[in-house]
């Protein structure tokens, strides 16, 4: 099996600051490292150090910042397919954190909503039945919906984090096989049963530091997170939902509480670290994770 993730790649920037800063303030802050981030590039990246063969298809703009996600992308076990968009710029984040770590997140999504529905499509092309798409909420309607319905039509199997959420997402719940959403989202959409009844075989509601809950219409089972000094939580939820697929397509199952177990000692790691893709677990803490009753 392939997973084929459709989304969007930024690099972050981290500043920490005692506070946010008023409009008209200008305040000091500590610069921390330039990482790969965006949901989409962080989740292809983590099902791929799972060990699950991944293809990335994502927009890119014109300039400086595209050769950089590209250099960085191409470290990655991924099959990378970036698509430059003329006259924007590629998309990134500033990561405001304070010293608690916590962190206000400001991101652009000029490139992402650039992405055509066309070549959304254009890169499931070497896709079988069966294969996985991964969607997230960072590209355009019309996008969105075409890579879902192609992926329907194909018979792959649908997975979708709706974050950021967009009100779009009501109308393509009946073409999503598996849902991942925070707390949130989850009291946002209406809550897991809303889900359910829109037609998703499986919803899993991740709960920060308590864990998170696999429920389907038979049952709702709760995983624990891994206990850990959380340090930066920025794409755990990310982490969590790539290493949870992963476990069970590796496996050969639907998503059990095996794959929500092996997630969330794989997120506990990215929590206990600073940064986005420089915090995810490596291939062989992955392999180590994955061995794991
Ligand atoms: P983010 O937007 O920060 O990427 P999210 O809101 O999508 O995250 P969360 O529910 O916060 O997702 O977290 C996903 C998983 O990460 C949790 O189910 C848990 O396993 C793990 N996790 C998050 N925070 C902590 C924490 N403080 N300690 C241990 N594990 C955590």
């Amino acid at each position: 099996m392939r997973a084929f993730v459709i989304g969007n790649v930024a690099l972050d920037e981290a500043v920490t600051v005692a506070d946010l800063p008023a409009f008209g303030a200008s305040i000091h802050g500590k610069a921390g490292q330039i990482d790969l981030g965006g949901k989409g590039a962080n989740q292809a990246i983590m099902l791929a150090r799972s060990g699950l063969p991944c293809c990335f298809c994502a927009a890119v703009g014109e300039d400086s910042r595209a050769d950089e996600i590209r250099s960085r992308l191409v470290a990655e076990p991924l099959e990378t397919d970036l698509v430059r968009i003329a006259g924007v710029a590629s998309d990134f984040s500033i990561i405001l954190r304070n010293p608690s770590g916590d962190n206000a997140i400001i991101t652009t999504n000029a490139a992402a909503s650039g992405l055509t529905p066309e070549a959304a499509c254009a890169s499931l092309a070497g896709a079988v039945p069966g294969d996985l798409l991964v969607l997230q909420g960072n590209l355009s309607t019309e996008t969105t919906a075409a890579a879902l319905r192609k992926a329907w039509e194909m018979g792959m199997q649908t997975t979708v984090n709706p974050s950021p959420l967009r009100p779009f997402f009501g109308d393509l719940w009946p073409l999503v096989d598996i849902a991942f959403v925070n707390e949130c989202e989850a009291a946002t959409l209406g809550g897991t049963d809303t889900l359910l009844a829109a037609g998703v075989p499986q919803v899993v509601l991740t709960l920060g530091s308590k864990g998170a809950r696999l429920v389907t219409p038979t049952g709702d089972v709760l995983v624990l997170a891994q206990p850990c000094e959380a340090v930066d939580t920025t794409g755990a939820g990310d982490c969590f939902m790539a290493t949870a697929l992963a476990s069970a397509a590796l496996r050969g199952v639907a998503l059990d509480p095996r794959a929500l177990r092996h997630a969330a000692a794989a997120a506990a790691i990215t929590v206990s670290r600073p940064g986005t893709g420089a915090a995810f677990p490596t291939k062989a803490e992955l392999a180590e994770i994955l061995k794991q009753p």
